[in-house]
């Protein structure tokens, strides 16, 4: 049986609505990358991660094609993960700081972790047709979270856009302007989750120093009082 969030999660992983995804994430897997070659990857759509009763979401993009899509398990096995896990277990959110696999005993406080779109999509970029075909599972995961959840921090422009559409289905809330995305920026409105931007944890922003540790423990610590935590 299980609740609402068990039943999405379940639901996620046998999705097949977007053809070009679904080709691309079985290829992925059918593939592999040399260092993961003797792995059977995951190769289907991933759902999120964390405690069902959680104040702090993490929104993401999209699974990474060797990293969520290889696991089975959104930001795990990848540079990505290795920085926001690491981050999380700084700020008390995490039991450990890395993310390796399904079964490596990880596991969150007050806090899950999905993406606005499930599948890993070729070079990072989901079209806005599969943006939208994800949207319901993105809404039916802040509906079942609504009762507890007090922030959301939206890794990445990507992430910040998906959220409105997904805080006026559920929350029945919008901004009466749109709110432009930055690191730190802030949303609050009564009735709905505080919206919280941070650089996405990409290789590209860590790598350059676009996002560092520093920065990432700072919006950390602005989740949890945002959420009550502290
Ligand atoms: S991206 Fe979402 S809607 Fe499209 S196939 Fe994957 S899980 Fe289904």
């Amino acid at each position: 049986m299980g609740d609402a969030l068990d039943r999405l999660d379940a639901e996620i992983t046998e999705c097949r609505r977007c053809p070009r995804l679904v080709a691309w994430r079985e290829q992925v897997a059918a593939t592999r990358r040399a260092a993961f070659r003797d792995e059977e990857y995951w190769g289907r759509p991933v759902p999120g991660f964390g405690p069902h009763r959680a104040p702090i979401a993490i929104l993401g993009l999209a699974p990474a094609a060797h990293g969520g899509n290889r696991t089975g398990r959104i930001f795990t096995g990848d540079r990505s993960g290795d920085v926001l896990f690491a981050a999380l277990h700084r700020a008390g959110l995490a039991n450990q700081p890395t993310s390796t696999a399904r079964d490596d005993g990880l596991e969150l406080t007050a806090t899950r972790i999905f993406a606005a779109v499930r599948c890993a999509p070729p070079d990072n970029k989901p079209t806005p047709q599969e943006r939208d075909t994800c949207a319901p599972f993105l809404h039916r995961e802040l509906r079942a979270l609504a009762p507890d959840l007090r922030v959301v921090v939206a890794l990445g422009a990507f992430a910040w856009a998906a959220f409105w559409p997904a805080v006026r289905a559920v929350y029945g809330v919008a901004p009466a302007r749109k709110v432009p995305f930055g690191h730190g920026a802030l949303w609050q409105a009564d009735g709905a989750p505080a919206l919280l931007g941070c650089y996405h944890v990409s290789q590209q922003n860590t790598f350059t120093g676009r996002l560092t540790p520093g920065m990432l423990d700072e919006i950390l610590a602005r989740a949890k009082r945002l959420a009550g935590l502290t």
